[in-house]
């Protein structure tokens, strides 16, 4: 038996024979051509065929995951129309005289490449989907077959370094217990894939996977993303009875998904969604959220070559607005530099990204920038519940100049006699440890607090939300991190403001009665996790929490801690 840990991306248990995806590898042959008019009408009959044959995977994905699932393929015949990915094919062909595949080959690795040394999750599954049009382009110009998926006969586990949107729906469903990728973060396509057709799944479980042999019994666990390779006896009949166990919490948390968090002891908290488009607001609604505690507003000005206008952000931030009613919004100004980079917006090279001129420091210092998003969000909040919010903020000064900036804005557009939000709510994110410090300082000039728990743990720690090395120190769960939470609750609490918490710890089962305990209001999660944490939630009271939370401050190490919590609480064990 061996056990190798990956990162849990969809819940559940999966027993059964490990079945390892491969496609076939695309020998491709570089050579001079004589006639490159030949090979550009190869290139265009190549983007034809692929095209019709996308046509058919969105079709297929509509029917069968939804809208928004196959919006993805849109994406990607899109790609096949892009003058700059093309053109770049074209005048390698030009001008190097090299055949086609080659050239393809080439540039898309190239894109790929750039998009994933960026080392942000978003642009990382771009690099996916440019590999995944180029690959498809490259069989069609080759001849090979489109679907790898023969071989797969018997319900079984997938393994594969990676899937691609396309590998992932074309696959035969019936056939498929689980999934476990080498590569890929929780927002992968196969760990979003997964959490939407209900199966459980791990990701990131590293090069050591790829030696597992098809046929290989396997236990999959969704939940503390474990791969337990050949299980002994015992731990096969403990999985059996977790999976039993499962398959009825499940059930369960389907069932009060659309009930209100109360603890059993009456005390209500609000749960919500982290969206990052306006795809993601039916998936909010489907899961039971009660608004969005998170819009990441990046999602507009990513992949594109300029600025969204106003306008274009306006209609977005209105739709996903008013998709909520009465229910709250929470807009989040623009959050780039650090690991997130925007090629068109010039921004200086600097040696430590984390800490430079990242989100509001870099709008404060651009009004050109920042003016159209608050002016966009002044006039979608009208009708609704919309709230703004700002990133990273670190000193109250940066607090005073944005409210003074957005002051401005709401003068112009009340000048140009545009209907504005009446009254807005705005709040702050706290993510940078000396926020958490003069939380009792914010909370008299803002309305309302949500913390980042991402960045918080990175800038406490220390240490890289993004280096695998350092990944387990940066994952938050320290006692460090709660202890700055309960302050920034109780500084704000003192002043009647409400905190919230947005960064991935909101939906951790093992860190729900913590932060019940230490008072939190709003929790804003991944849509998937919201079911589970209302049904933990209402099977809890806020005293055992209280409890709880106490005990977990005073622990040294984030293991004492979640052994803590699994020991207190056993309605977090989902199997
Ligand atoms: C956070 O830092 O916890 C957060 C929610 O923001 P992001 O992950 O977008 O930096
Ligand atoms: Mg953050």
């Amino acid at each position: 038996m061996k056990t190798l840990e990956g990162i849990p991306a969809s819940y559940g248990y999966a027993i059964g024979p490990a079945f390892m995806y491969e496609r076939a590898e695309l020998v491709i042959d570089c050579h001079t051509v004589d006639d490159t008019e030949k090979e550009l009408c190869r290139l265009a009959e190549a983007v034809e065929v692929s095209r019709k044959q996308l046509e058919h995977v969105y079709q297929k994905a509509l029917e069968e995951h939804g809208e928004e699932n196959a919006e993805i393929f849109k994406a990607q015949t899109m790609m096949l129309d892009d003058p700059e990915l093309m053109g770049a094919v074209k005048r390698q062909v030009e001008a190097e005289k090299t055949n086609v595949e080659s050239a393809l080959s080439d540039t898309v690795e190239n894109y790929a490449g750039m998009l994933e040394a960026l080392e942000d999750e978003y642009l990382s599954a771009r690099a996916l989907d440019i590999r995944d049009v180029g690959s498809r382009m490259l069989r069609v110009l080759l001849g090979v077959a489109e679907s790898p998926t023969e071989g797969l006969k018997a319900p079984s586990i997938i393994f594969a370094k990676d899937l691609t949107p396309s590998d992932t729906i074309l696959l035969d469903k019936t056939f498929v217990l689980g999934f476990c990728t080498s590569k890929g973060g929780a927002t992968s396509h196969t760990a979003i894939l997964a959490r939407s057709l209900g199966l459980p799944a791990v990701v990131g479980a590293g090069k050591k996977v790829r030696k597992i042999k098809n046929g290989t019994s396997v236990i999959l666990d969704g939940d503390s993303g474990k791969v337990i390779v050949k299980p002994d006896e015992a731990t096969l009949a403990e999985y059996l009875i977790r999976q039993e166990q499962f398959i009825k919490v499940k059930s369960k948390a389907a069932k009060v998904a659309h009930e209100p968090a109360i603890t059993t002891d009456g005390h209500q908290v609000e749960v919500v969604a982290n969206i990052g488009s306006v795809d993601g607001v039916q998936s909010a609604l489907d899961s039971g959220a009660e608004g969005v505690g998170l819009l990441r507003s990046e999602f507009l000005y990513l992949e594109r070559n300029s600025l969204p206008s106003e306008e274009e952000q306006y209609k977005s931030y209105k739709t996903i607005a008013d998709a909520f009613g009465k229910m709250p919004v929470v807009l989040r100004t623009l959050d780039v530099g650090g690991d997130k980079d925007i090629p068109y917006i010039d921004m200086p090279e600097e040696f430590n990204p984390f800490l430079g001129v990242r989100a509001i420091r870099l709008c404060l210092t651009r009004p050109q920038l920042f003016k159209p998003q608050l002016r966009a969000a002044l006039r979608a909040g009208y009708g609704n519940n919309l709230k703004l919010m700002f990133p990273m903020v670190a000193t109250v000064d940066e607090v005073v100049r944005t409210r003074a900036l957005l002051d401005e804005c709401m003068a112009e557009l009340r000048a140009e006699g545009a209907d504005v939000a009446e009254s807005m709510e705005i709040g702050i994110m706290i993510e940078i440890p000396a926020a958490a410090v003069m939380a009792d300082q914010f909370a008299e000039v803002v309305d309302f607090f949500s913390i980042g728990t991402n960045d918080l743990s990175q800038y406490t720690l220390a240490a890289d939300r993004t280096n695998a090395s350092v990944a387990a120190i940066a994952a938050g769960f320290q006692p460090a991190v709660f202890r700055l939470i309960k302050q920034v609750i109780d500084a704000a609490h003192a002043k009647g403001k409400w905190v919230g918490l947005c960064g991935e710890m909101a939906g951790e089962l093992l860190a729900i009665p913590i932060l019940l305990g230490l008072g939190l209001d709003e929790f804003s999660m991944n849509p998937p996790a919201i079911p589970y944490a209302k049904l933990l939630i209402r099977s809890i009271s806020l005293e055992k929490s209280r409890q709880v939370a106490a005990k977990a401050l005073n622990q040294t190490s984030s293991d004492a801690i979640r052994a803590l919590v699994q020991e207190q609480v056993p309605e977090v064990n989902l199997g």
